[in-house]
């Protein structure tokens, strides 16, 4: 008998193991896939860590949550700065200075912020009613055109003046030389990969992988006391008020073994919409490998169905409606605690998973 079944080996579930057990609680943790680690999982390849489920760089503001993930890794100085390739001519991310000296020959803010305001002005548009337009009006058309249609489209599947505005609220422009994607204090990449941080979690806990929860629900449900659930929400009530879409992705990896140097960054975005991938990762540039080889992933995304990894949730209006049934449903749990990504139907970095089974084992188990 445990005092907590925790479904989902991922971050969530891992960290509420790890603190459940310090607070002197007995946990199984149950996997459906044959590793843990959920999504964040790393495999080493010939020597390189391979991000199985795409890139995956941490950052945070939050000095609690980098001093809590450092006691179990120690973190390089990564920092994340991709490049878009559209059609073979190469700028630098997020929109900066320096992408916008390339696309347009101006060396200061102003003569930026100039070229930017005239291209908005020339675009009127003043109530965005879709993605194209909201864009134009946040960074005028040469970089929608260049950088953001083609990204888009791919990433959701659809003609961006059919996507709705709200998908881009902000869209990153920096008046300054700076290519650091993330404005937090803090980020890194394990050094070893991800992996072992999982393995120090879920030290001295019980694992089952290779166990789907919906197919032993019953014996599952009385092994413990209380169940922590990081899996698909809809799933758990039988979609009984309908399924909720995502996004999912195919990954293309590849060892070339006759190149050490792919792509000379981690990761690069392609742009246009020929290319039918979105981007491609060079594993090894995330801790500034020197080996003779290299390996490289192509991101495809596509449309999601059951069956297929739930990657993103599509949180427009109809999805968010269908997952407040649910959440109605979950508040009423007394023996159920609902977290993660997948049960909050919520895109999650990694930071915001551990900052929340911190508060859910500080709410659970500290009053
Ligand atoms: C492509 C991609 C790139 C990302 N890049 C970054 C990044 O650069 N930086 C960052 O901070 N975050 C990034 N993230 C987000 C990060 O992956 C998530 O924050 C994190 O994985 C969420 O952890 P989780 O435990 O909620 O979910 P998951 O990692 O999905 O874990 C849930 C686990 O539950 C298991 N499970 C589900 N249903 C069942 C069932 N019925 N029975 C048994 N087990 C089940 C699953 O197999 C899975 O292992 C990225 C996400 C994606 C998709």
């Amino acid at each position: 008998m445990y005092d907590y079944l925790i479904v989902g080996a991922g971050l969530f579930g891992a960290t509420f193991a790890y603190e459940a057990k310090k607070r002197g609680k007995k946990c199984l943790v149950i996997d459906k896939r044959d590793h843990i680690g959920g999504n964040v999982f790393t495999e080493e390849v010939d020597g390189i860590q391979v991000h199985k489920y795409g890139a995956h760089i941490f950052h945070t503001n939050n000095k609690r949550i980098w001093d809590y993930i450092n006691q179990f890794a120690e973190f390089n100085r990564y920092t994340n700065s991709p490049i878009a390739n559209y059609q073979g001519e190469i700028y630098n991310l997020p929109f900066n200075m320096n992408t916008f000296n390339k696309l347009w020959g101006v060396t200061s803010p102003e003569e930026a912020k100039q070229k930017i305001r005239q291209q908005r002005e020339a675009a009127h548009i003043t109530k965005p009613s879709n993605l194209e337009e909201q864009a134009i009006s946040l960074v005028g058309t040469d970089i929608y055109q260049k950088l953001i249609k083609g990204y888009t489209e791919k990433q959701w599947g659809r003609s961006a003046r059919e996507l709705p505005a709200f998908i881009i609220k902000r869209l990153p422009v920096r008046f300054t030389y700076d290519n650091n994607y993330f404005n937090d204090r803090f980020q890194g990449i394990p050094i070893g990969g991800y992996t072992q941080i999982f393995e120090k979690l879920l030290d001295g806990i019980d694992v089952k992988l290779n166990t789907d929860f919906f197919k032993e629900r019953n014996q599952l449900e009385n092994c413990a006391d209380k169940i922590v659930f990081t899996g698909m929400i809809d799933q758990f009530y039988d979609y009984q008020f309908g399924v909720l879409n995502y996004r999912s992705l195919r990954f293309e990896t590849e060892i070339l073994n006759e190149i050490d140097n792919f792509q000379g960054n981690a990761v690069v975005n392609y742009t246009d919409n020929k290319t039918a991938f979105t981007r491609i990762i060079e594993h090894k540039h995330f801790e500034f490998g020197k080996q003779r080889h290299t390996i490289i992933t192509k991101e495809y995304p596509i449309e999601w169905r059951q069956g297929l990894e739930p990657y993103y949730p599509i949180n427009d209006d109809e999805n968010n409606e269908i997952y407040k049934l649910y959440q109605n449903l979950a508040d009423q749990e007394a023996n159920v605690i609902f977290g993660g990504r997948l049960a909050n139907y919520k895109y999650y970095d990694m930071h915001q998973v551990i900052g929340e089974a911190l508060a859910t084992v500080e709410r659970e188990l500290e009053n």
